[in-house]
Order: C-alpha cells, then structure tokens, then sequence
C-alpha cells in the first residue's frame, strides 16, 4: 500500500473513533422510521401483516431504500411499521431499542418523536400509549447509566425526551383514532377537524406530563405542508405554550419562508424541523410581499438573532427531495453561511439508513464542518434541547457534555498529530 493511502487509511481509523466516542445528540427523529427491520419482520409475521418480505435483507430491498422516488414513496415505509406499534408491550419494546440503538452510537441525548393519535385506540388510550414509549427509553436508560464510567462522571449519562406530534392534515385511512374523530364530525369543515385534533392532543399530552411525569417535553406539527397551514393550529400550539411545553414545527420542508414565518411567530416554535426552503425566495406568495429577497433575508436574520434553531436532516432531504440532486447543493451551505444556529438530525434511523455517525460525517465531508465550527454545532445539539430538568440541571449537562467533547478531542489532536510525525 502507499505510504499516502496507508495514512489516509489510519485517519479514517482515528477519525471513526473519534466520531464514536464523543458525545452526541439527536433532537429531530421519528420513532415509526426507526423500527429495528429484524424486530418489523418479526412482529409483523407474528401478527400475520403484509410485508413486501420477512427478512431484514428483503426488507432493507424492497421498503427501506438508499433512495426514494418522491415523498410518497418515503411515506410508504410507515405505512408497514406504524402497525406493528398497536400495543404496549410492542411500543415499549421499539422504544428500548431505539434508545440502545442510540447509545450503541454515542448519542447521549435523544427527543424521541411520535404521533400518538396514529397508536390510541382499543388497545391503548393516550397515557398508555406516552407511558409505553416513556418506559421502553427509560428501561435502556437505566442500564446503560448503572455502567461505572457514566456513574463516575467520565461520561455523560443518557437522558431523553419525547416530543409529540399533531398532524396538519388527515383522512380516512390515517388510524383508527383518526376515524372515529372524522366520524364524529361529519358536519365540520376539514380545517377546523384538523385544528381540533391537535388542540385535543395538547391537552391529552400536557394532562399525561403533569399526572404521569413522563419527559413530554416538545409538541410538534408534522404531515403535508401544501395547503394545510400552520395557523390553523393556532389554538393547539397556544396551551401548549401556555403549559410550558417547548415548540418545534416541521417547516419549510416542502413549503415555503412564509411556514417558517408562520411556525416562529404563530406557533411559538424555539426550533423548525428541516427549514429547507428558508431561503427560497422564489417560494413566497404572499402578494403583500413586495420584495421576497429582502424578506427572506430579515426572515433569516430573525431567525439567527433568536437563536431558534434549524434542525437539518441531510440524508431525509436528499432522498424526500430527489430534486436537490447532489448534497453539495443542500441549504446546509448557506445556513452555515448565515450563521444560523443548527444541529444535524436523522429525521428516521431505519426509513433513511442513516445514524447520527453517518449524517455528521456527511456534514464534514460535504461542508468542510471541522475543528471549533464542528464542536460549536454538535454542543448546539445539547444547547437548544428542550432538556426535562432544571435549568441548572441542564446547564451542569451540558458542561459535562463539553468536557468530555474536548477531552476526547484532545486525544485525537494528539494521535493525529503523531500519525503525521511518524
Ligand atoms: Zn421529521
């Protein structure tokens, strides 16, 4: 081998290994896309349920691709594993091994996000159903925090929250919750249904927080965006806020600057899932809008000053988006560039094959992220975290995540440094 390749090969090495061992954090990931395939085969031949095949090799063929033709086709992928999450005892269980798959990685710190009116039903109502997921990530939590090293303060011990979800839109079809809702407004009009769901949700989370004490510690907006406004959840979003509980939107995902706009002001939102189109200036349609490029840039610029928080998932956009073509031409670029804060995030482990390791190196490899740029946006992971404790518990968190950030980082200067020498 030459001496250039033999060196490349031993950066990778040292460079994996310091991927693995610092501390990282996901704060945008969809529990239904991150199913283990081995344990959807399983369950689903045990319930007898239609699956393009019951391998994990089939599976990782036919349904979970490296890439998607639109974003139906990615959607499709939950329509197989939503499912198989019916039950407390299966919930529980992709909860713990979602959690495991994380801390396997390095992630110390997750927000698990779901939709809990695509699970209540016959088998569970909504504390059941937020209490399952809650106790599987506990469960995993539990072990891996009993392990001497995080009991020593050498490394940062795991913690979670569980961030919920309303939908812009549904139809029949959706879930049985879904239907029996529609079925008792017959004489409403769609918007108005919609809006209703998600205040409901609102309330049925904060009622399950405040009783159960479970780390419900974000609402979300998830489902198409085109035609469904975020304002029309206005109300949901407005107890949610009113009981303390952190906002997040998916905005700008398929949409324009102006559903960001809407979910920042309207919807209280401290961070935007995906945010991709914050500076498609060509997307606006507001005709009060005189000039589109100068709102984008105040939009953005509003958006930095506030320190609301971008959470960019490269691998989703790629393939929800086939036409970004290249990663090269991602709006990561000039996020970076605006110096908004972001964090980079999953968005599904299993629907996307991605990790937290993969979606970081893309980064690096694709935007030249490295040194203080890369530890200042992976601490913005912890950061802007709608973190279950004190304020004070999460500041002493975050320093511990820090410390060993730069003490693993230390270590690789000096091994790099070494392998260059030597
Ligand atoms: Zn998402």
């Amino acid at each position: 081998m030459p001496l250039y390749k033999s060196l490349e090969t031993a950066f990778i090495g040292i460079m994996k290994e310091f991927l693995k061992k610092i501390p990282k954090s996901d704060l945008h990931v969809h529990l239904d896309g991150s199913v283990r395939v081995g344990t959807l085969a399983e369950l689903a031949k045990k319930q007898k349920l239609k699956l393009p095949s019951y391998t994990v090799d089939g599976l990782n063929k036919l349904l979970f691709k490296d890439q998607y033709e639109s974003l139906v086709d990615y959607l499709q992928c939950f329509g197989s594993t939503i499912p198989v999450m019916q039950t407390p005892e299966n919930l529980e269980r992709i909860s713990y091994e979602f959690a495991q798959d994380n801390i396997n990685e390095g992630v110390c710190y997750v927000e698990v996000r779901f939709a809990p009116q695509f699970h209540v039903g016959k088998k569970m109502d909504f504390e059941k159903t937020l209490q399952s997921v809650s106790k599987g990530m506990e469960r995993a939590q539990k072990e891996y925090n009993n392990n001497p090293k995080v009991k020593s303060g050498e490394l940062p011990p795991f913690c979670f929250g569980i961030i919920v979800c309303a939908m812009r839109a549904f139809g029949r079809g959706f879930s049985q919750y879904f239907d029996t809702f529609l079925d008792a407004h017959v004489y409403s009009e769609p918007k108005m249904i919609h809006a209703l769901a998600s205040y409901e949700l609102a309330k049925a989370c904060v009622h399950t927080r405040d009783k159960l004490g479970i780390p419900i510690v974000g609402f979300d907006l998830a489902g198409a965006e085109a035609g469904n406004p975020a304002e029309d959840h206005k109300p949901a979003y407005q107890f949610a806020h009113k009981h303390f509980l952190h906002a997040t939107v998916h905005a700008g995902e398929a949409y324009g600057p102006e559903s960001i706009f809407q979910a920042i002001t309207d919807l209280y939102a401290d961070r935007v899932g995906h945010g991709y189109y914050l500076f498609a200036d060509d997307k606006v349609t507001d005709p009060e809008i005189k000039n589109p490029k100068a709102y984008v840039r105040q939009l953005a610029q509003y958006i930095a000053d506030r320190r609301i928080t971008i959470e960019v998932c490269l691998t989703s956009n790629l393939q929800t988006n086939p036409s970004i073509g290249d990663i090269s031409k991602h709006q990561f670029a000039k996020m970076l560039e605006a110096k908004l804060s972001t964090t980079l995030c999953t968005d599904n482990r299993t629907v996307s094959k991605t990790s937290v390791t993969k979606e970081i190196t893309l980064a690096m490899k694709n935007f030249n992220l490295k040194g203080d740029a890369l530890k200042d946006l992976l601490v913005y992971g912890f950061k802007r975290s709608f973190f279950p404790g004190t304020y004070a518990e999460k500041r002493k968190y975050v320093r511990g995540v820090i410390d060993r950030y730069e003490l693993v980082e230390k270590e690789y200067n000096k091994r790099a440094a070494a392998k260059k020498k030597g």
